[in-house]
């Protein structure tokens, strides 16, 4: 019987390699890992184009792969917005032999990487290819987002504006990461800006009622007391309780400025206490006695001990602190918080 020829060489869809695991079965567009000639650097990322066998029952193989470069590899280097798995693909090929796989890896698009509930060491991604002879990416532009107009980079937190729906790094609001992971909700300064300018003209509008002033101030028109308040609370929650410069005046100042109270937002520590004592209601007669009481039991006291010498130091120190709200309101604005 005539005997068949066999082909030097064929095409082969998969290949086996020892790995220190036990065997791993390589497929064609498999992604693998490969060693750098310089062992202390990262491996190649590739994807396998082409397996060739040759010999008797393709004894040897070779492969052909298609290069991810890291951005360290590319003509520009590595961008603050390039991850730390980001790779991209290149139009560079080689012919690689068995024994400089490391084993394999997994390149997933940007979309299902962000998504990955743990990445592995083995998972990259990649959202552009790479030109290696120009150091062109295709697509040459992508999506902005920040302050700092920056692509986004998996690695880093960033906060999304409940209204424009735009991502900010804290960094960018003044605010630490640790900060910003504790926020329920979050408004860029342009959207709180713009909401404070469509309630002024909706203000300087008579024809408007207030209450429909106040649905403004949200994005979603659905604007409660209750909803400035919660606001108030997030953003004072960061804050540190100082009698002299951030105390509850300043809070509720805070809030009739976000709820545009009476027409405008100019309210501060002295502004609402003129209010609170010119206008000021009791709820109660028990609310009356809980605020006069401790005050009465320390004039007495102070003044049958004391005498003269307690009431002048009371004065004193009564006048230090309305000189101190009305300095630190009026004079140098940052002094009190709101
Ligand atoms: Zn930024
Ligand atoms: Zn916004």
């Amino acid at each position: 019987m005539a005997k068949t020829p066999q082909p030097q060489k064929r095409l082969l869809e998969s290949f086996t390699i020892k790995g220190l695991k036990g065997p791993i079965k390589i497929k064609l567009g498999d992604y693998v890992l490969l060693m750098a000639p310089d062992p202390s650097k990262k491996p190649y990322v590739a994807r396998v184009e082409e397996i060739e066998g040759s010999g008797a029952q393709d004894a040897n193989v070779k492969f052909r792969v298609r290069w991810y470069y890291r951005p360290e590899e590319s003509i520009g280097g590595r961008q603050p917005f390039h991850g730390s798995k980001e790779v991209f693909l290149s139009d560079h090929y080689d012919q690689q032999s068995v024994d400089s796989i490391e084993g394999k890896c997994y390149v997933h698009n940007f979309q299902d990487y962000i998504k990955l509930q743990t990445i592995g060491a083995e998972d990259f991604f990649c959202r552009f290819k790479y030109k290696s002879a120009t150091g062109s990416f295709i697509p040459d532009r992508a999506t902005v987002f920040c302050k700092c107009e920056m692509p986004y980079n998996p690695d880093d937190l960033m906060v999304e504006c409940e209204d424009c729906a735009d991502w900010f790094h804290p960094s960018c609001v003044n605010l630490t990461n640790k900060e910003a992971k504790k926020l329920d909700h979050f408004y860029c300064e342009d959207c709180i800006a713009q909401n404070r300018k469509k309630l002024q003209k909706c203000n300087g509008n008579t024809s408007q009622s207030k209450g429909k002033c106040y649905k403004l101030l949200e994005p979603e028109g659905a604007a409660t007391w209750d909803d400035a308040l919660r606001k108030g609370v997030q953003e004072f929650q960061l804050r540190s309780y100082s009698l002299f410069t951030c105390n509850c005046h300043s809070f509720v100042a805070n809030n009739l400025n976000r709820l545009f109270y009476s027409g405008h937002d100019k309210w501060n520590v002295v502004s609402l206490a003129a209010v609170m004592f010119l206008r000021g209601r009791w709820v109660s007669t028990a609310s009356m006695v809980k605020t006069f009481l401790p005050f009465v039991l320390v004039l007495t006291i102070g003044t049958l001990l004391g005498g003269m010498t307690f009431l002048i130091g009371l004065v004193a120190f009564a006048a230090v602190m309305t000189g101190w709200f009305l300095v630190g309101t009026y004079c140098i604005k940052s002094l009190v918080e709101l």
